[in-house]
């Protein structure tokens, strides 16, 4: 039986003796799921030695100064992504291997970037043009979206000295104008330690690093945050695009909004 408000009758096919205001209408209903694949490389550890790697500075346990949290960047991961998108019908997947041949050092033609400048800055001109060792292009039939864990972005938002910048840093980049979507471990991690003096709960690492994948890679459908923020909200800067709320809040307290879900189904295909 179907439910009803008490007012609107509703026939449901086989319900005897019922009698409907409209002419019956069949429906049938075909999902249609998308694979959404990822191409997850990874920079190799910073290199001190290599004086084309830029400057390092590494000086771990202090938070008032540059590169605190140093480790060699992961590639990005899909855990809430994949969850996120379900509502979408899409279903995420890792580029197998044997197309994502590019994916680690040494194979990744460039190795190690310090600082990765914006567009606006002078800088090494990463978010101008692809950062090297894309394996796979995402076409009209085979989406894919190419994620590269990366070390930091532009000196003006790494987080480092914590005092330095304007909040928020930059915990990854998806620079519109090209094909390689950034996710900050340096500057996560780093972020992350500093609002855990602030925060009641800040999510572990692994978590926050997870979740600004998800929300890096989505940029790819809802284009770059609005600023000043409209009210209410675009799809740009609502739910998991909330800039840095990726930090302190878990992953089940994320989901897709209408808009957002609206702006991945009407694209051809993500960059
Ligand atoms: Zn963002």
């Amino acid at each position: 039986m179907a439910q009803t408000d008490g007012k609107t009758p509703v026939l449901v096919r086989g319900d005897p003796g019922v009698v409907s205001p409209m002419a019956p209408k069949k429906t049938s209903i075909m999902e249609v799921w998308r694979t959404l694949w990822i191409e997850s490389d990874a920079m190799r550890a910073p290199n001190n030695m290599n004086p084309a790697d830029g400057i390092f500075v590494g000086q771990p346990g202090c938070l008032a100064c540059e590169d605190p949290d140093t480790t060699t960047p992961t590639p990005p991961t899909i855990t809430a992504l994949y969850n996120l998108l379900q509502v979408a019908n899409i279903e995420v997947q890792l580029l197998p291997a044997q197309y994502n041949v590019n994916v680690t050092p040494p194979l990744l033609q460039k190795a190690f970037q310090h600082n990765i400048e914006p567009q606006t800055a002078a800088g090494d001109g990463y978010l101008q043009a692809d950062y090297p060792g894309r394996d796979v292009d995402s076409v009209e039939r085979f989406w894919v979206i190419r994620m590269l864990g990366a070390y930091e972005g532009g000196v003006a938002e790494d987080n480092d000295p914590d005092v330095a910048d304007v909040a928020p840093p930059a915990l990854g980049y998806a620079p519109q104008s090209t094909k390689t979507t950034y996710l900050f471990d340096e500057t996560i991690r780093d972020y992350r330690d500093m609002l855990a003096g602030s925060q009641s709960y800040v999510v572990p690492i692994g978590a926050a690093l997870d979740l600004a994948s998800a929300h890096e890679a989505l940029h790819r459908f809802v284009g770059n945050h609005v600023r000043p923020i409209p009210t209410p909200p675009g799809p740009a800067d609502e739910g998991i695009m909330q800039n840095a709320f990726v930090i302190f809040t878990t992953s089940a307290q994320f989901t897709l909004t209408d808009a957002q879900i609206r702006s991945v189904q009407r694209l051809r295909n993500p960059k």
